[in-house]
């Protein structure tokens, strides 16, 4: 890249305390509470700042192939520019991967957080992302194809009309990773907030083939051996949910329906669920 990245946003308008620390990895990690906080909390609220890839990106201190991406970036609030030292850029098929870790060199963690925020699972290859809160026009197919597509090459999306949500499949996971930084909190149409979040479960059979190691392993350590639990299907799979099924919880999923009892009894569902009702 031959030009240097832009500076997102003016370090002056942030206030000194709430700067996320200059060095290394602790960067990505840092969560600014002017961007949104963690976004991991069940309430999204409107992002102030969006990337603009075409003009954004650029040049930082970052090398190819040994960086990651900026998180920061992807959420349209680097204030560093040229000097981060972190790649101002999207994902690309050839950046090496790290099973792990994400696109912006995060620690993946085994389970899913319960509302399917975060970085993910290193369990399984996730391209899906789930967007919740659309304002559902004749248009939300397309607005969704070019909004989500200034990220990375959309495989398939699928709106569901009356839930007012959509799967949005990536070719990559990294695209989807970068895709939900970007778009989480933010609108479309000036009518929306989006809230988007992992789906659980991929429709690409690709990703579900890779995913069966985890699932097998979860089984190991959950359920009595030989006899396999039933499985019930995750709320916000892709494929089970039509139009017409009730959808009785608003987050786009629950993963106590992904663990097995053993697993849910040691995660403290009860802690889950008041904090859910509150
Ligand atoms: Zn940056």
């Amino acid at each position: 890249m031959d030009r240097p990245a832009r500076v997102q946003v003016n370090p002056d308008d942030i206030p000194d305390d709430d700067k996320p620390p200059q060095t290394g990895h602790t960067f990505n990690i840092w969560y600014l509470q002017w961007a949104g906080g963690d976004r991991s909390s069940n309430v999204t609220q409107r992002s102030k700042t969006r990337v603009k890839i075409s003009e954004d990106s650029g040049y930082t201190r970052a090398k190819d192939g040994k960086s990651p991406l900026c998180l920061f970036f992807a959420r349209g609030c680097c204030y560093k520019g040229k000097s981060c030292q972190f790649l101002h850029r999207l994902p690309l098929p050839t950046d090496p991967a790290i099973p792990s870790q994400d696109c912006f060199g995060r620690d993946k963690t085994a389970d899913y957080k319960d509302n399917m925020s975060g970085v993910g699972s290193f369990n399984k290859v996730n391209k899906t992302l789930y967007a919740a809160g659309l304002h559902v026009n004749d248009e939300i197919e397309e607005t969704l194809a070019n909004q989500f597509g200034e990220f990375g090459s959309i495989d398939k999306i699928r709106v569901l009309r009356s839930k007012a949500c959509a799967f949005i499949s990536f070719k990559y996971e990294s695209e989807a990773q970068f895709a939900k930084e970007a778009m989480d909190g933010q609108t479309m149409d000036g009518n929306d907030t989006l809230t988007v979040r992992w789906a659980n479960d991929d429709p690409n059979p690709n990703a579900q083939q890779s995913t069966k190691r985890g699932g097998a392993q979860e089984e190991e350590n959950s359920a009595p051996p030989k006899k396999k639990p039933p499985k019930e299907e995750p709320v916000a799979s892709e494929k089970d949910v039509s139009d017409e099924e009730e959808i009785v919880e608003e987050e786009p999923t629950s993963s106590r329906r992904l663990l097995g009892t053993a697993r849910l009894a040691a995660l403290g569902s009860i802690q889950w669920s008041t904090q859910h009702k509150a």
